[in-house]
Parts: structure tokens; sequence; C-alpha cells
């Protein structure tokens, strides 16, 4: 056996199973070795029943007796048992539900048995509690027990009994991490980390165990950002038409002074930092993080007429058609007033580029790209994926969501590998932003322009739902406009789906007099598009949309914005979905319903009421809820970490001077062929899903 031999042939059990485990995405000894308990339970501490406390979870060691099983209220199954620890204190021990224990429960011999405790008018009793004969190894009922995230067959407890005899296996574990940096950070080995984090031997080992882990969990990614950086800056081949451009101050002096407002500070700095990218001799990749109204666009502006009036085509890309328009209209607009001011020899061509076009349109735009005659292309991200052909491309904008996959880089890269800039509306603590997005450098509006009216946010419990709804009639009887989420469903999108059709349904009954529009994900684009262009142009009142409503669409008419089942989104993503309205002068609204009463989600939804600020609610999420919660991080192809917090910003910061530090040394990783084999290996699974 080792460590890649298959679960099938290195335990003995049935095959479903095995096929639960597949599920789970176990295939081999080493897989399953990897995965990691969720918590532990500290049942280190064994007791007599006369030291017990009520409520709490006990271990004890004892015997039991008297088994009973019977019938109550017709349907529950309940089997009851005496059990008396060495003292002879004895108790009442119950199972619901549960009624083949009969059979299996070690009678009449010593056992350990853990559970929690009741005690009434001087009676104790334990309610379903594990039990283990003392002769066996204890893996349930003593020390840290592991506890781990289960699936369908696949209990914690069977995880147990199956990992045990496995974990002589750790020591084939390689060493994956630079001597030097084992040593520096005083981190235990691979194989006793591996040991430790299922059965630990100790609190202080577990958390010696963990630390090792998560070092290197965000070495490996950390420094395949690095590495991933340091290849596309070096892609950009040797007759590649773009060069070093020097900024040009007075330009920037002039374009600012002809925008209706001033900049934030904030602005300045960002379109500083990409200027000064394209002062360098190799391609930037830069990230521009701003809130939902924090001006993104004038700093997108700004870099496309720089690359434009240095000689150079530039395109803007974004998620729809819908969302390409209004870049091209606000775009034109900034371009209007400063060839107003600023009277150029030749004025800049701007052009759409979307697959809606006729065929004619686009291949005439297509030929300009070529000769150079069109100066900025507004397109989809389809744009980058077809054989693209520019005469000389010196920047790319992304908006939102896209990042450029391997294959589009690719494309890129033939065209000379021009400057790249994403933009993201989801605040992404900067922390979480160095892993997410390591391979790119980070630009931050985290300012947001004087003057924006708040949005009233409210949290609603399903009995003020009649007045919510006098409340949207009213406001639709003004002219304006209501957005509707529907609750994310995980299981399935049909359900999703079909929920949604219902919720239009049953909002058109309510509201015979207004237009019920209908978004979700199984649309076709252009039923997409359709639907947020009828709803823009107000040939509907009311649009029911799955969580697919997009980023950056600007609707400044729709001034409601509520959100069904909001518990079920994270803080983050419900701060998108309330980023839809407010856009226009009049005051808006966002509605908060919920279903769950329950303390814990009352409060987090508080946040939302609390907060405005979008960084804040992130921050906020990545520790209630974990990476994967903070929308956008899901997206960016990083797998959730098992171990590492990212929210450790001073680890993350060390793990990543470590990883630049190693590249430097040595950027082959020549010495480390472990360590490049895993590498590449993560690669291959991040690109997958890029
Ligand atoms: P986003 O970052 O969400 O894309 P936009 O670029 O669409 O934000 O900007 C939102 C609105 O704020 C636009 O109407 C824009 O003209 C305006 N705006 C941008 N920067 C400023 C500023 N510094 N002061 C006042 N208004 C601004
Ligand atoms: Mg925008």
């Amino acid at each position: 056996m080792d460590l890649k031999t298959p679960l099938s042939s290195a335990l003995s059990t049935k095959p479903e199973y095995i096929k639960a485990l597949a599920e789970m995405d176990l295939h081999t000894v080493e897989d399953f070795l990897l995965y990691f308990p969720r918590a532990y339970e500290d049942l280190s501490q064994l007791k007599t029943l006369d030291q017990v406390k009520d409520g709490e979870k006990a271990t004890v060691r004892g015997t039991l007796t008297g088994l009973q099983n019977s019938r109550v209220k017709g349907r529950m199954n309940l089997t009851k048992a005496l059990f008396f620890d060495a003292k002879g204190n004895g108790a009442e021990v119950v199972w619901f539900n549960q009624p083949f224990l009969a059979r299996m429960l070690p009678m009449e011999t010593e056992v350990i048995i853990s559970g929690k405790v009741q005690i009434q008018y001087g009676r104790t009793t334990l309610q379903s509690p594990e039990v283990e004969p003392v002769k066996e190894m204890q893996i349930h009922t003593a020390g840290l027990i592991p506890v781990y995230p289960e699936h369908g067959v696949i209990s914690s407890r069977w995880i147990r009994n199956k990992l045990y005899p496995l974990l002589h296996e750790v020591s084939k574990f390689e060493e994956l991490l630079p001597p030097e940096i084992v040593a520096e950070e005083h981190l235990i080995s691979k194989p006793m980390s591996v040991h430790e984090i299922h059965f630990p031997s100790t609190r202080e080992r577990l958390a010696q165990a963990k630390d090792r882990l998560a070092y290197e969990e965000l070495f490996l990614l950390q420094l395949n950002a690095v590495l991933r950086k340091l290849e596309w800056q070096k892609s950009r081949p040797k007759d590649s038409p773009i060069h070093p451009l020097t900024m040009d101050v007075d330009f920037v002096k002039n374009f600012l002074s002809t925008l209706p407002f001033t900049p934030t500070g904030a602005q300045k700095v960002a379109i500083y930092e990409i200027l000064r990218d394209f002062e360098k001799p190799y391609p930037m990749m830069r990230l521009l993080e701003g809130d939902v109204g924090s001006g993104k666009t004038v700093v997108a502006a700004v870099a496309l007429l720089n690359a434009v009036l240095h000689g150079y085509q530039a395109t803007i890309l974004a998620p729809t058609e819908v969302l390409a328009r209004q870049h091209l209209v606000s775009l034109g607009r900034f371009v209007a007033e400063y060839e107003a001011k600023f009277p150029p020899k030749k004025p800049m061509n701007v052009q759409l580029l979307i697959g809606s076009l006729k065929t004619a349109e686009k291949r005439a735009i297509q030929a300009g790209l070529a000769d150079g005659t069109v100066d900025i292309a507004v397109g989809t991200h389809a744009l980058v994926q077809e054989t693209i052909k520019f005469q000389k491309l010196g920047l790319a904008i992304v908006d939102e969501q896209h990042r450029f996959g391997v294959k589009q880089r690719e494309v890129l890269v033939r065209q000379g590998a021009p400057h790249i800039l994403h933009m993201t509306a989801t605040p992404i603590p900067r922390t979480l932003a160095m892993v997410a997005y390591g391979d790119h450098d980070l630009s931050v509006l985290n300012e947001m322009p004087p003057g924006r009216q708040p949005i009233e946010t409210k949290v609603v419990p399903p009995e003020m739902r009649s007045k919510l709804n006098q409340f949207i009639a009213s406001r639709i009887q003004k002219g304006e406009q209501v957005f509707v989420i529907c609750p994310l469903i995980d299981e399935s999108d049909t359900l999703e789906v079909k929920s949604a059709k219902q919720e239009q349904e049953h909002l058109q009954a309510i509201f015979p007099q207004f237009r019920v529009g209908l978004l979700h994900g199984r649309m076709k684009s252009e039923e997409k598009d359709a639907a947020m262009l009828a709803f823009k142009n107000k040939e509907t009142d009311i649009l029911v949309s799955t969580s697919v409503i997009e980023v950056g669409i600007d609707i400044p008419n729709a001034t409601v914005m509520l959100i069904e089942g909001a518990d079920r989104f994270g803080l983050s993503q419900l701060h998108q979905f309330r980023g839809r309205v407010g856009r226009g002068s009049q005051k808006s609204y966002c509605f908060l319903c919920t279903q769950n009463a329950s303390e814990s989600t009352v409060a987090r939804l508080r946040a939302m009421v609390d907060h405005t600020d979008g960084f804040k609610l992130a921050e906020i999420d990545l520790k209630l809820r974990g990476p994967g919660e903070v929308y956008g991080v899901r997206q960016s192809g990083i797998p959730d970490l098992k171990i590492a917090s990212m929210a450790n910003g001073v680890l993350v910061s060390r793990v990543r001077k470590a990883a630049e530090h190693l590249v430097e040394k040595d950027p082959e990783l020549a010495s480390l062929p472990a360590l490049k084999a895993t590498l590449a290996e993560l690669r291959g699974r991040l690109e997958k899903e890029e």
C-alpha cells in the first residue's frame, strides 16, 4: 500500500461507501488522509457520575445493563439502558430511533460512554451517547475526538474507524517546504502534522499541526501566484509593438479638469498606480477594487484614453451586452467632454463590438481593429476568446467576475502582451485579495464620492410582509421600480428557476396592475439582456431575479431592492444586491426578508443595517462564514482553504515574503522537486477551474 492506493482496495467496505467517498472527492489513501476534521470534541476528561453537570457533554467509564427497546407515541423508537460507574453511581441512558443499537451495544462489560448529560429532579440521564468497549483503541471516546464533515452514509464515526488503521501511511508524505523555512518557522514535520491533525495527542500538538499545514497551504498558493506574476511579466514577446510609456501629467490634469466632479483621493492614487505601471518594461496585471459607486469607470477611462493618446488601441470588456452598452455610453461622455475642451488632431474612434451586431457591422469593426482605425473597442468577454486581431493593443480592461484564464492570456500574449486591468466591485479584504488575486497588483478605491444618499436598510420578518407589499405599491405608483431577489437554492438551479417563476406569478397575482419581469440563470444571454433592457426601459415595474442579476447594472429609477431568504446569502453578496439601487436622486430602500428568526441570523443581517462600507461587510463575512462565502472569491479560482485562515493577515504577508524570496533564489525550484511537482498539480487544478 502507498499514498496513491485507491480507497476501494485500501479499505474493506461496501461499494456504497466507496461511492459516497468518491462523491466527496476522496479516491486514494492520500485524499483520505488529507480529509481533515472540521472540529474536535474534547473528551480527555474522564469523570464519574457524581461529578457531571446538567447540560454538559461528559465522558464516563462504567458498565451498561438492562437494555430495553420500546415504541412511544406510535412512531418513535426508544432504546434505554442503565449505566453504573466504578463508584456505583447510576444513570439512565437513552437513544432515539436507533433500534439497531440493541444488537450492537456492548452490555455487561467495561465501556467508556460519552454524551450529553441531563439532570432532572436528581436523576441523571445520558442522551444518545457514543459507547466504546474499554479494551478497544479509544478513538471515539477519549482525548480530542476529531469530527469530520459528513456526507450520506459517511459518518464522522465511520471515518474515525477507517482512517485510524491507515495512519501509519503518513510517514510517506514528503516534505514540501524548503528546509530553511521549516527551521525558521519552527514547523513540525509533514507526517507528524497529518497524524496530529486527525488524532491529536495534546492541544499544543494540534495547534502546531494546524500551523504547519496552514503554512504549507498558503505557501503553495503564494508561490503559484508569485510564479504566475513573473511569467506574465516575462511573457511580452521581443517584437511586441508595446513599449514603456512615460506618464503624461498634462493629459491627466487636462482630462480630470473636464470632469463634472473632483476625483476622490483614492481615484487619484489608483490612476497614478496604473500610469506608473505603463512606464514599466513589462505588462501590468492589476486589480482595481472598489465598492459599487466608488467611481471605477473614471479610472478606467483615464487608462483607456492614456493608451490611445500614446498611439495604442485599448479595449474594455463587460460580462453582458447591457453592461457593455452602459460602458460605451459613459466612456462616450468622457471622451466627448475631453475632446470638446482639448480638440484632438483626430477624434477618438470608440466602437461597440458585441455578438448581437449584424455580421457586416461586426466585420467592419473587426477590420478597423486589425488596421488600427478603431481606437477603443467596448465589448463582452467573448471579444478576447474570439480570434480577435488588434493592430496594436496596449491595454485590456476587464470589468467584473472574469479573470483571464490561461487560454485568454495566450491570446493576449499573441497580441503582444498588453497591460491588463481587472476591475471588481467586490470588496475583497486585502489579505484575501493577496491570496485570491495573488498574481495581481492591487489598487483599492476605499473612499466614496461625497454626497451619496444612504440606502435605508431593514430586516423584515414574515409578519411585516403585507405592509411591505403596500409600500412597494406606493413606490411603483410614484413611477419607481423594484428588484426582487429570490432565495438561493444550493441543490440545483432547476429548483431556483422554479422558485423564481413562482415568485413572479405570486407577485403578479398580488399586483395585477403592475408588470412583473423575470430573470434567471437558465435563460440564454439574449433573453437575460432582453429582460434587463425591458426593466431599464420601464416596460416592467418589478424585476424578479435569481442571484444572477448583474453586478454593475445601472438603473437609476429602481429604488427598492427586496431580497427574499436574505439569510441564505453572504453579507458581501447582499451588499452587491443593495448596490443596484440608490443610483438615482430618489431615496432608496433595501429590504432583507427572512423566515429565520434565530438570534444569530438576525444579528448577521443587522450588520447590513449598521454598515454601508462593503469592505467592512466583507471582513465580517470572512470572519463569520469563511473565505468561500466572500462573494467573488469563489469565482476567482481559489479553492477554499482547508486549514489556513486568510483572515490571518500577518501570516499571509509572511508567507508571501517567503515565497518571493524563494523565487528570487531558485525560480525553477530546481532544488525542491517534491514542491515543484505538487505545485504543478495545484496549478493544473486551478487552471481547470478557470
Ligand atoms: P462603479 O465603481 O460602481 O463603477 P461608477 O464609475 O459607475 O462607479 O461611478 C458611479 C457614479 O459616481 C457615476 O455617476 C460617476 O460619474 C460618479 N462619480 C465617480 N467619481 C466621482 C467623484 N469623485 N465625485 C462625484 N461623483 C463621482
Ligand atoms: Mg461599474
